[in-house]
C-alpha cells in the first residue's frame, strides 16, 4: 500500500471496526494516486469472512485475510456480493446504474455487505448520475457504494454531498521528503533525473488530465507564468485573480504548480532560479492557503467563489511580503 494512503486506511479501518462506515464513499485523486488500490482493499475488508490485522507498517489497520472463500472468489472476480462498474468507451449509462441499484437491494449471499465499485465515476451520463442519486438518497441496509474519480468537479454536487469524500492529496513537506528518500531519488542532482527515475505518475504531478487538450494546455502555460511572476516579482495580482475567476481549472492548477515548486525546492535543484526566493516554508504556507480556498469553494455556492479567490490571493500576498521582509531582516543581522 502506498504510504500516503495509510491515513485514509486507518480512518476507514476504525469506521469498519466500529460499524460506522458511510453508505457511499467517493475517492477523489489524480491518476496514479492509488484510488483503486484503496478501494480494493476496502472491498476485500468488507467482504472477507475473517478480517485480520494489517501486516503493513500501520498495525492499527485491518484487512481481508486473502484465504477465505470470499477473498478467493473476489480475487477471481466471481464473488456474488460485489459488483464492479467499469465505463465502456468512457461512458457509464443509466442501465448500468439501474443494474447496480437492483443488485444492492438484494440481500447478501455470502457476506454481510453488498458492495459496488464505480471506477471513473465522472464518465456517468447525467441520466446515470440521477439514477445513482436515488440510491444514495435511500441507501439499502448493509450496502456500500464506492466511487472513484479523477475529476470531482464533473459530478453532480448533489451526488458529492451524499458521499463521504476522501481526497487523496500529494504528499508535501517532510512527508514528501521521506517518500522521495524511500524511493531513493532524493539524493539525485536534479528534478529531471529524479522524475526519470520515478515512473510513478503520482510523484510527477504535472500530469493533469485536462492538459491533453491543446488549448487548455496553452492557457495552463500562460497561467503558470503569471503565477510564478506573481510569486517572484509580486506583479500581476489582478491578472491572476481574473484567471482564477474565469477558468474552472485555475484553482486546481494553482495547487499543483505550488506542489511542484515545493518538490523542486526539496530536491534542491540548483539550476532552478525560482528557488532563490521560494523557500519551503513560504511554499508550504501558500499551499495551505490554496487548500483551504479549495475546501471553502466546495462548501459554498457559486456566488461566493469570487470572495474566496480574493481571499486566497490576499493571503498569498501577505505570506510573500512577510517572507521578503523576514529575509531582509535576516540579512541585516
Ligand atoms: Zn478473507
Amino acid at each position: 500500500m502506498k504510504t500516503w494512503l495509510f491515513s485514509h486506511q486507518s480512518i476507514l479501518s476504525q469506521q469498519f471496526s466500529q460499524g460506522t462506515l458511510p453508505h457511499a464513499i467517493l475517492i477523489n485523486g489524480v491518476m496514479g494516486s492509488g484510488k483503486l488500490e484503496l478501494a480494493q482493499w476496502l472491498v476485500q475488508l468488507l467482504n472477507c469472512s475473517q478480517p485480520v490485522d494489517s501486516v503493513e507498517l500501520n498495525k492499527a489497520n485491518v484487512q481481508g485475510c486473502g484465504f477465505c472463500k470470499s477473498c478467493l472468489l473476489l480475487q477471481s472476480n466471481t464473488f456474488p456480493d460485489h459488483l464492479n462498474l467499469i465505463p465502456q468507451k468512457n461512458s457509464l449509462g443509466v442501465d448500468d446504474i439501474r443494474h447496480a441499484n437492483s443488485f444492492l437491494q438484494k440481500t447478501a449471499y455470502l457476506g454481510q455487505f453488498k458492495t459496488v465499485l464505480i471506477d471513473n465515476a465522472q464518465a456517468m451520463t447525467s441520466a446515470a448520475m440521477n439514477a445513482l442519486l436515488k440510491t444514495l438518497e435511500e441507501p439499502s441496509d448493509k450496502s456500500i457504494i464506492i466511487l472513484l474519480t479523477t475529476d470531482i468537479d464533473s459530478l453532480l454536487p448533489t451526488i458529492i454531498s451524499r458521499c463521504r469524500v476522501l481526497t487523496i492529496r500529494p504528499a508535501v513537506g517532510n512527508e514528501l521528503l521521506l517518500q522521495l528518500k524511500a524511493n531513493n531519488i532524493a539524493g539525485k542532482q536534479n528534478v529531471v533525473e529524479a522524475e526519470n527515475l520515478s515512473d510513478n505518475a503520482f510523484v510527477n504531478l504535472t500530469q493533469l488530465p485536462e492538459l491533453t487538450d491543446a488549448k487548455i494546455k496553452e492557457s495552463f502555460i500562460v497561467f503558470k507564468k503569471c503565477y510564478i511572476d506573481y510569486l517572484w516579482l509580486q506583479q500581476g495580482e489582478s491578472q491572476l485573480l481574473q484567471y482564477l475567476l474565469s477558468n474552472e481549472h485555475a484553482l486546481r492548477w494553482l495547487e499543483q504548480i505550488t506542489v511542484n515548486l515545493l518538490r523542486e525546492n526539496l530536491l534542491d535543484d540548483s539550476k532552478n532560479e525560482h528557488i532563490k526566493i521560494f523557500d519551503a516554508q513560504l511554499l508550504n504556507g501558500v499551499y495551505k492557503v490554496i487548500i483551504n480556498g479549495c475546501k471553502l469553494i466546495k462548501s459554498y455556492t457559486q456566488a461566493n467563489s469570487q470572495f474566496v479567490c480574493e481571499q486566497v490571493i490576499m493571503s498569498i500576498s501577505d505570506l510573500v511580503e512577510k517572507n521578503i521582509s523576514q529575509k531582509s531582516s535576516d540579512k541585516r543581522l
